[in-house]
């Protein structure tokens, strides 16, 4: 087998990986659920899927998205190893199955809560990644819904969750520490790569660049950032998503503007400035593409 053919074989392997990976039927068995401080009372598990907040304190525990159901049980597990008690609320960032995948296990013991559109996405069928998702069960839906804003009362803290409409999808929601000095971007923020926006569930591009400037604007300059995937980050590090965000907005909306196909600037590509941004799920051409058909859309 000649390298090009092998080469050939091995991306579609990748991408078949991703596929499963985002319709969560990969192999989770050897998952393992990395526990990390942040700061304060906020600590970050990190496993497969979207990245989990939790307040351990002594009013128990709160957390912050589940990932996906296989990985109820080692998420338990960690949650235990905290040793603060029961899980008394669950917030869902968003919709997606990477991060409440795990809400029909953890609503049995906890309170779920999140954004009216999201429970509006869970209760009903969804199509994602050309697949079938839904509707949820009862035990896995938000018992406790709200429209702009929240708040819970909770390990000394005032937890603040706050809407930002039509960005990642048509329900993200920040959640705010501000006493631990933590925040939770939800998809908002894929840390060091290009993000998935899910244009087909009210996401846009134009709506995410727009919503970190917001919550930039918000932000105090030592806040410690838990992003919806990749690492713990800092302000300087959403700053820089910010302006890369902006600028290859800016590449595109160029070419729409002297009349390119998507075609034609998928062939074009972005600057070499912005090729480490793609090292993510989201590789330049589906980059590109979000971007192009987020400019056709009203914001
Ligand atoms: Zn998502």
């Amino acid at each position: 087998m000649n390298v090009r053919i092998t080469t050939v074989i091995m991306i579609a392997m990748t991408m078949t990986g991703y596929c499963s990976n985002a319709i969560a039927q990969q192999d989770l068995s050897s998952v393992t659920i990395k526990t990390h401080h942040v700061a304060g009372n906020i600590y970050m598990l990190e496993g497969r899927g979207g990245n989990i907040g939790v307040s351990a304190g002594p009013d128990g525990l709160l957390m912050i998205d589940d990932q996906f159901a296989p990985l109820s049980d080692k998420i338990q597990t960690a949650l235990d190893k905290l040793d603060k008690g029961k899980l008394k609320f669950l917030l869902n960032t968003h919709w997606h199955g990477d991060h409440t995948g795990g809400n029909e296990a953890f609503g049995k013991q906890a309170s779920i809560i999140a954004h009216t559109n999201v429970r509006a996405r869970l209760v009903t069928k969804q199509t994602l990644f050309g697949r079938e998702v839904g509707p949820s069960p009862k035990q896995a839906l938000p018992v406790i819904t709200f429209d702009d804003s929240l708040s819970v009362h909770f390990n000394d803290e005032k937890i603040k969750a706050v809407h930002l409409p039509h960005g990642h999808t048509d329900g993200d929601s920040v959640i705010f520490f501000p006493k631990s000095n933590v925040v939770h971007m939800g998809d908002l923020m894929f840390a060091g790569m290009f993000p998935f926006v899910d244009i087909d569930h009210g996401g846009n591009v134009l709506g995410v660049a727009r919503n970190v400037e917001t919550i930039i604007k918000m932000l105090p300059k030592d806040i410690k950032i838990i992003p919806g995937h990749g690492p713990i980050s800092t302000l300087d590090d959403l700053k820089a998503y910010h302006a890369m965000l902006l600028g290859t907005v800016d590449v595109v909306r160029k070419q729409v503007d002297a009349g390119k196909s998507l075609e034609d600037i998928k062939a074009a590509g972005l600057p070499a400035t912005w090729d480490k941004w793609a090292g993510g799920f989201i590789k330049t051409d589906g980059w590109l593409e979000a971007i192009y058909k987020s400019l056709k859309q009203p914001l």
